[in-house]
């Protein structure tokens, strides 16, 4: 029973640095947040030790009543949230929830469609060397000349390619889908939808993003970006897939369940349903509004920064550095050195390569979870607009970020 700072002293001083990064620097990376103490110690329970493969009530190990309860409480509780007839909690990550997804729908040679990787959509929808794309016929569908989904391309490709699934989410965009249209385009060709929310599912939860669930044969998520939980997968679906997607799920696709982080998984959904939670989500959709309006400012544009769609309607934000002197690398890094961690991202188009880009994906959900309000929002969205400009002031800015990151104080209790 040795403390991890007296047994391994080299891995506590790593974990000690990264709550001390978390908390010096304004973490802005949209897919990241910072789950709440209860969740965490959740996932560092003795949970952790127990084998329990298969389902509550229908476990291949002894003594997993306890564990039994855990889990049928996180089925019953993200169930509740999203008004789902059936979920399944175990996916080890939002990777593994929809490649179990796919092998409960498709055989591999089927066809899918999912929005291409450089206009937004994620590796598990179809990229080249992803499971996805080497399984499965992938036909990508794309954004438009306005940067939105292309919905009469959707339609036209799916007439053409006759896919068994369409795949309905995004990585990196800034507005919402029409899933109603989804659907009626799946129907039309007789193939199934699969909404993935890994990024928007708290802004679902909370009532400020529409809800895929009745729409989809499927709903895949995270728990750990706008959901804000330990790091996870869910699968939500129908009723009448529920048994076909557990069965992917485990023996399919994994062994024995992480019970520890479906213990966490079921607290963050608690306090998904609750008021405060809520009241997050709206500071996280303000501040990514006040971040877009900021970086469309005249004097940003006269520096080649601009912001994809204009605007936004999530908690993200896409920086177009097209016309930038600066790539997505080069402003990734102008943005670390003054202590705002985000990441680069390719757009739509992209003339520059991949490890370099042309873009920024900034996020508000972590920074929301700190406590940021308008006012913290708007300095924030100041400080990234004189960063990117070539004439910064490198000590000033990093001042402005030390005082913000000391006025909302992250974890003061570890
Ligand atoms: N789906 C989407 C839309 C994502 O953005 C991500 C992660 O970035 C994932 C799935 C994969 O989640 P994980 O990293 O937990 O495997």
């Amino acid at each position: 029973n040795t403390p991890l700072h007296e047994l391994d002293p080299d891995v506590a001083a790593a974990v000690d640095a990264e709550l001390a990064r978390q908390q010096s620097t304004l973490e802005m990376i949209a897919s990241e947040n910072f789950a709440p103490v209860a969740v965490m110690e959740a996932q560092g329970s003795v949970l952790t030790n127990k084998y329990a493969e298969g389902y509550p009530g229908r476990r291949y190990y002894g003594g997993c009543e306890h564990v039994d309860v855990v889990e049928q409480i996180a089925i019953d509780r993200i169930k509740e949230l999203f008004g789902a007839e059936a979920a399944n909690v175990q996916p080890h990550s939002g990777a593994q929830a929809n490649a179990a997804a796919m092998f409960a729908l498709l055989k591999p040679g089927d066809t899918i469609m999912g929005l291409n990787l450089a206009h937004g959509g994620h590796l598990t929808h179809g990229m080249k060397i992803n499971f996805s794309g080497k399984l499965y016929n992938v036909v990508p569908y794309h954004v438009g000349e306005d940067g939105q989904v292309d919905m009469a391309e959707v339609e036209r490709l799916a007439k053409e390619s006759k896919p068994q699934l369409i795949v309905a989410g995004w990585s990196a965009y800034p507005r919402q889908l029409d899933f109603a249209a989804f659907r009626r385009i799946a129907d039309e060709v007789g193939a199934y939808l699969m909404v993935d929310m890994a990024h928007f599912a708290g802004l679902v939860a909370a009532g400020l993003h529409p809800n895929p669930v009745p729409h989809a044969h499927v709903v895949t998520t995270t728990t750990h970006k706008t959901l804000g939980g330990p790091r996870g997968g869910v699968i939500l679906s129908t009723q009448e897939l529920a048994k076909k997607i557990n069965s992917a799920v485990f023996p399919g696709q994994q062994g024995g369940p992480l019970e520890h982080v479906i213990a966490a998984k079921a607290v963050s959904f608690k306090v998904a349903a609750s008021p405060e939670f809520k009241e997050r989500q709206e500071r996280t959709l303000e501040g990514a509004k006040i971040l877009a309006a900021r970086l469309v400012q005249d004097d940003v544009k006269a520096v080649g920064v601009d912001v994809l769609t204009g605007g936004t309607d999530v908690h993200l934000v896409l920086v177009d550095l097209r016309n930038s002197e600066l790539d997505g690398q080069q402003a990734e890094d102008r943005l670390h050195e003054v202590g705002i961690t985000v990441n680069r991202n390719a757009i739509p188009n992209d003339p520059r390569p991949p490890m370099v880009t042309s873009g920024l994906r900034i996020g508000t959900p972590a920074l929301a979870t700190r406590g940021f309000d308008a006012e913290a929002f708007t300095e924030v969205a100041e400080i990234i607009a004189q960063a990117l400009k070539p004439a910064y002031d490198s000590e000033d800015l990093k001042a402005r970020v030390s005082a913000l990151a000391a006025k909302f104080p992250l974890y003061p209790t570890l």
